[in-house]
């Protein structure tokens, strides 16, 4: 496997992480993961938005230009032969000394690597498990992709436990958040609903273009504050993320949604309106 560092192509195996990097010290990094179709990045430039966000929260130096980054990323996929396939951008605060002061960092750690993904991902509905682990509405780390995923890793391996794909993580306010590496919809009497920005959630590239999808095809979507029994009482409920795009949840807490084989019109709908954009853009 060919990956980017700091303005070089090398082989994974060659590349050696310093320990006094404050990613690996302090969890000091930032990284967004996209997906390419057909040798393409889909929405990059929301990716990199995202990204240099993120950067001016944690105060960091000026980030690479996205033309340079866009570059980086287009070099590796060719070096690997990758049409379709995981993207995953990585950016730490460099190497420092080995106490937690920013300030006595260097450069920018940049890493890119990528991993084939089959064109498309099984449709198999998920059953999702609400766990224990709060979204903390006071933190500004739930808001951006930090290399700080603890509390994710903790979320998903507490719904494994369950029997569950994926995690539904309430705020600590304890309304509907998102899942451990997904936003969540639900579909109740024909309309769409999702939790709103200030519910502790990633604010995700996919959730953001399933909003657009659906409104422009006359599905109403209203984005608020979503209590847990509305997640309950569904007609029906999907995931969002860049890799998996829109996944159909079976099953939430144990109890079938909808009638937990098939998943409901609407989220096929939806499905399928994403995955055309995505082929298309
Ligand atoms: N929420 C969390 C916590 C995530 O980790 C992710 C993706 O990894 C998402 C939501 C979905 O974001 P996106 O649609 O931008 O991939």
């Amino acid at each position: 496997m060919i990956i980017y560092v700091n303005g070089r192509l090398v082989s994974a195996g060659e590349y050696v992480l310093s320990p006094l990097d404050h990613g690996f010290l302090y969890g000091h990094g930032l990284f967004e993961t996209m997906r390419a179709y057909n040798g393409r990045i889909f929405r990059l430039e929301d990716h990199l938005q995202r990204l240099e966000t993120a950067a001016v929260l944690l105060n960091w130096p000026e980030l690479p230009g996205r033309l340079e980054l866009s570059d980086a990323i287009n070099s590796v996929l060719k070096h690997n032969d990758l049409c379709n396939a995981s993207v995953r951008l990585t950016l730490s605060r460099g190497i420092g000394a080995p106490r937690p002061d920013a300030a006595s960092c260097g450069q920018l750690t940049v890493a890119v690597f990528a991993l084939p993904l089959p064109p498309s991902l099984p449709a198999e509905g998920w059953r999702v498990a609400t766990v224990k682990l709060r979204r903390n509405l006071s933190s500004p780390l739930v808001r951006i992709k930090s290399a700080n995923y603890l509390d994710n890793i903790l979320a998903k391996a507490e719904a494994k436990r369950l029997g569950a794909h994926e995690a539904l993580m309430l705020n600590t306010d304890g309304m509907v958040a998102e899942g451990s590496m997904s936003n969540i919809f639900l579909v109740k009497s024909g309309r769409i609903v999702t939790p709103d920005d200030d519910s502790g959630i990633l604010l995700g590239i996919t959730r953001q273009i399933v909003i657009e999808l659906a409104r422009n095809a006359g599905i109403p979507v209203d984005i608020r504050q979503v209590k847990p029994e509305e997640l309950a009482g569904a007609d029906e409920i999907f995931l969002t993320s860049s890799i998996m795009e829109v996944i159909p949840v079976a099953a939430l807490d144990g109890r079938p949604i909808g009638d937990g084989l098939a998943p409901g019109l609407l989220t096929l709908k939806i499905a399928q309106l994403y995955r055309e954009f995505a082929q298309k853009e």
